[in-house]
C-alpha cells in the first residue's frame, strides 16, 4: 500500500496570514497546496520559499465563491492522491460600507468568499478526511464576528457564521476522528489592514490590551497548535488572538 503525503491545504496563501500559516505549516513538515485567485506571482514565490527550505509545496488557482471549481480541484488534487491532513480556510475579502448604503453585490460577494467558500471547502475536505479517519480543520474567523463593527455588517455577519459552521462541523465530524476549530485574530498587520488610515490604526493599537495590531506569524502560530498533535482533544472551539481586545 502506498503512504500518501500528509499534506496542508490553506486557501488564500499568497499573501498575509495564509502565507505565514503556509510557510509555519510547512516548517512542521507538510506538503502545503496553498492557492490563490488574482496574485499568481505572490502564491509561487511562498511555494518557492517553502521548496528553498527544504520543504513542498504548490500553488493553485482556486476561487473559493466557485462552488464547482472547489470540487473539481478535490477530485483532481486530492482525492486519493494525499493525505489531507488539515484544512484551512483563510481566503477572505472585505467590501466595507455603511450599513443604509450597502449594496446587496458587496454583500453577497463577502458571504461568498468568506462563508460559502469554506463551506464548501470544508464540504469536499470532510469527504475525505471522513475516509482517512482524521483531519484537521481550522476556519480563519475575525473578532468582528464576534463583536460586530462598524460599516462591516457583511464581513462580521459572514465572520460569526464561520463559528456556527465551525461548531457544528465539529459535533457533525469528530466520529470520524476531525477536529474543526475557528481562529479568531484581532486586527493585524495585512494587505487587508493597509489600506486603513494611520490614525485609523493607531486608534485600534490604542484600544488593544497588548498596544498594538498582530502580526500574520502570531495567528499562524494559533493555526499550527491546532494542527498539531498538540490539540488533539481541542474541537469547536474559537481561539481568538487579539491582543485582549475582546475576552
Ligand atoms: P489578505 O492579505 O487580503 O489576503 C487575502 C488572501 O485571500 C489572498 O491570498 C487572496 O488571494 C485570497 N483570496 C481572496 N479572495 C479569494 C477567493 N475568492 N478565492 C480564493 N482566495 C481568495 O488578507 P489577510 O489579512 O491575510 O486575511 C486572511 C484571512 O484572515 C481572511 O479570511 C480575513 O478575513 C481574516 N482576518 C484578517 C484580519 C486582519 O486584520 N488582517 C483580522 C481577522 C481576520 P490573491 O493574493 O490571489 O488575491
Amino acid at each position: 500500500m502506498t503512504t500518501l503525503t500528509p499534506t496542508a491545504l490553506v486557501t488564500g496563501g499568497s499573501r498575509g496570514i495564509g502565507r505565514a500559516v503556509a510557510l509555519t505549516l510547512a516548517r512542521e513538515g507538510y506538503q502545503v497546496f496553498l492557492t490563490y485567485v488574482s496574485k499568481p506571482q505572490e502564491a509561487e514565490a511562498v511555494a518557492a520559499e517553502i521548496a528553498a527550505a527544504g520543504g513542498r509545496a504548490a500553488a493553485f488557482q482556486l476561487n473559493v465563491g466557485d462552488a464547482a471549481a472547489v470540487a473539481s480541484f478535490f477530485a483532481e488534487q486530492i482525492k486519493d492522491k494525499v493525505d489531507l491532513a488539515v484544512l484551512v480556510n483563510n481566503a477572505g475579502i472585505t467590501r466595507d460600507g455603511f450599513l443604509v448604503r450597502m449594496k446587496e453585490a458587496d454583500f453577497d460577494a463577502v458571504l461568498g468568499v468568506n462563508l460559502r467558500g469554506a463551506f464548501v471547502c470544508l464540504r469536499e475536505a470532510a469527504k475525505i478526511m471522513s475516509r482517512q479517519r482524521h483531519g484537521r480543520i481550522i476556519s480563519i474567523s475575525s473578532v468582528v464576528g464576534q463583536m460586530g463593527n462598524a460599516c462591516q455588517a457583511n464581513y462580521a455577519a459572514a465572520k460569526a457564521g464561520l463559528l456556527g459552521l465551525t461548531k457544528s462541523a465539529a459535533k457533525e465530524l469528530a466520529a470520524r476522528n476531525i477536529t474543526v476549530n475557528a481562529v479568531a485574530p484581532g486586527f493585524i498587520e495585512t494587505d487587508m489592514t493597509a489600506v486603513l488610515p494611520e490614525e485609523v490604526k493607531k486608534s485600534y493599537a490604542d484600544a488593544i490590551p497588548l498596544k498594538r495590531l498582530g502580526t500574520a506569524q502570531n495567528v499562524a502560530d494559533a493555526v499550527a497548535f491546532l494542527a498539531s498533535d498538540r490539540a488533539e482533544y481541542i474541537t469547536g472551539q474559537v481561539l481568538a488572538v487579539n491582543g485582549g481586545m475582546y475576552c
